[in-house]
């Protein structure tokens, strides 16, 4: 196989093609009732179903990899659940054609790996379940990382625009070396067009964003380090890895992710799809205290606190008033 992921950027493309409009679909059907009521068998079912699809591409043309995927089918296996268990086989056989439920669990299966090997993929087959939940931002995040570094990520963002004021549904993808590119979720032979971080120099005019959730990103120090930058802009708040999106095609400068609780660490299906497109889109990626972030201690990423993530002008400042807040015992954690 050559090394420039060629086949393998085809494949994932292909697979996060039909995990995202297998989403869509499960999407279009919430209810305002089923909204109302905080109800979360959409987001199960859709889960499910993208995660079948990818590892179900990604195994048949890769056999020998592993996958380490968010989810695992204890739960669609409990006969408690069968009714899931029909509803994930009818999203993934709306999108992929006839298929059984034992073949939906195979699939789901093959994502269950949990520790460093040479060669894997990570897949988050829905990143930002609040958000999809909410109809906001979410993201199915798709990596491919060897010897430890991420050669390939494909991000499939269906509620954000292929282009700033553009249709929804954006399909991003990076191979290492090669640049980060963007094309419409469908059809699939549109062109991609090549993504670029902004190129602010001056912190008090960039733009930050940050996670919805204040228990998953501390908010009060975001703030401070934003107001220490002469940051005036209000954050910018969207679910799941669309973050990194935005910051890869300059809509906003920065992406703060600032640990709540000293003993959490990220989940490696949480960023690295999104970590290759910034740093091919001419970004930088490290953790709060500067380091790299990890990619070889399995499904988290143990050796890293929090990531910050900024364009190549602003990384480094950004960096050392994080760490000024941070050190200074004016943090919240
Ligand atoms: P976001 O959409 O940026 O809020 O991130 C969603 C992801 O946050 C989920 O996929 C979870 O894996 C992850 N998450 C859950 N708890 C925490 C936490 N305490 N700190 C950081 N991330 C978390
Ligand atoms: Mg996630």
């Amino acid at each position: 196989m050559s090394d420039s992921f060629a086949e393998e950027l085809q494949v994932a493309l292909h697979a996060v093609r039909d995990a995202s409009a297998i989403c869509q679909a499960v999407q279009a059907q919430i209810s305002p009732d089923s909204l109302e009521k905080k109800d979360r068998s959409p987001v199960t079912i859709a889960d499910f179903a993208s995660q079948a699809a990818v590892c179900r591409a990604i195994g048949d043309a890769f056999p020998d990899d592993p996958i380490i995927a968010e989810e695992d089918s204890a739960f669609l296996r409990d006969p408690e659940n069968a009714e899931f268990l029909a509803k994930v086989q009818a999203a993934v056989s709306g999108r992929l054609g006839g298929c059984d439920a034992e073949q939906v669990l195979s699939w789901v299966d093959r994502g269950g790996a949990s520790g460093y090997s040479p060669r894997f993929w990570t897949l988050d087959p829905i990143d930002g379940t609040k958000g999809f939940l909410r109809k906001e931002q979410y993201a199915v995040s798709l990596a491919l990382i060897v010897d430890g570094v991420i050669q390939l990520g494909v991000l499939g963002c269906p509620n954000l625009p292929v282009a700033i004021g553009g249709q929804n549904g954006a399909l991003f993808s990076a191979i290492k070396g090669q640049g980060s590119r963007v094309q419409p979720l469908e059809p699939e032979n549109a062109l991609p067009q090549v993504v670029r971080v902004n190129k602010t120099v001056n912190a008090s005019e960039a733009r930050v964003c940050e996670s919805v959730e204040s228990g998953h990103s501390s908010h009060s120090d975001s703030a401070m380090i934003a107001s220490k930058l002469g940051i005036t802009n209000d954050p910018v708040r969207l679910d799941s890895q669309a973050k990194y999106a935005v910051v890869a095609r300059g809509e906003a400068d920065i992406y703060l992710r600032l640990p709540t609780r000293k003993d959490y660490r990220e989940r490696i299906w949480d960023h690295a799809g999104g970590v290759i497109l910034v740093e091919e889109a001419g970004g930088r990626v490290s953790d709060v205290d500067g380091k790299p972030l990890d990619f070889t201690q399995g499904q988290a990423l143990e050796q890293n606190r929090g990531v910050i993530v900024a364009n190549a002008n602003l990384h480094e400042q950004v960096m050392s008033v994080v760490q000024e807040v941070l050190d200074s015992g004016e943090s919240t954690t």
